[in-house]
């Protein structure tokens, strides 16, 4: 349980922050219900392995699949709505936001200023060229087997979910971006995130070696958790709104 002095403590330590970089992972989504690998494996999806759903080795040896996958997950990510952690900060006018998920939960809260690591479900992109597919893609209400990708308007090229795979590099704009953040915000808050996957874990270590402020919110302690002033032991749709509002 969080106690007071808790949350008091760390709202003392943002109190002269004018930007508040937060930093977000999984554990930001889960309190929306958002569907995670596994939730997404029910019925036609039961046997699929979603390790073997994220590298383009396997784009290439059956894209169909993949992009019916990718659709469907994007459908359930529609489906779930932000939560009080997600409006919280979306309401406080101090806060930017890097994060490790793929939903759009922070942009439907409202935050602007969206820094997406790991891609997003929402974005599509050429597989040949590149180049960004801006034309709108129906997803499904209910899991099919396969969906053929669109063409690239530019190559023909089949277009792709526009996430990261493993193996696939950061997107550039987007890693400079988180990475001028950390070099120039006055606090950093840290919530829902493992601070095991690379190089997005590596982001705090910059904020910390600044010495400014950092406050995690996470309801285990996690390996980011010795660079945190204050860890809050909680959830992020419990503890944002009294840490932010
Ligand atoms: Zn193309």
């Amino acid at each position: 349980m969080t106690t007071p002095s808790t949350i008091d403590t760390a709202r003392a330590l943002l109190a002269d922050a004018s930007h508040i970089e937060v930093f977000t992972g999984a554990g930001m989504s889960a309190d929306s219900g958002i569907a995670t690998y596994r939730d997404a494996q029910t019925g036609l999806w039961e046997n699929v392995d979603p390790q073997d759903m994220a590298s383009i080795d396997a784009w290439h040896d059956d894209p169909d699949t993949m992009f019916a996958w990718y659709l469907w997950r994007a459908h359930l990510a529609r489906q779930a709505e932000p939560n009080a952690g997600h409006v919280a900060i979306a309401r406080c006018p101090k806060t930017t936001v890097t994060t490790q998920n793929i939903d759009n939960l922070h942009e439907r809260a409202g935050s602007k200023e969206v820094v997406h690591l790991h891609g997003s479900l929402f974005e599509f992109r050429c597989s040949l060229c590149d180049e960004a597919f801006g034309e709108p893609i129906a997803l499904p209400t209910a899991p099919v087997e396969a969906i053929t990708p669109p063409s690239c308007p530019v190559c023909g090229g089949p277009v792709r979910p526009g996430v990261v795979w493993f193996g696939e590099a950061l997107p550039q704009d987007e890693w400079n971006e988180a990475e001028r953040r950390m070099s120039t915000a006055d606090a950093l808050v840290i919530v829902g995130t493992s601070g095991v996957v690379y190089p997005a874990a590596g982001l705090p270590l910059m904020a910390h070696a600044r010495e400014i402020p950092i406050i995690e919110v996470t309801p285990m302690r996690t390996e980011l958790s010795h660079l945190a002033d204050v860890v809050i032991e909680d959830t992020a749709a419990n503890a944002l709104p009294s840490l932010l509002g």
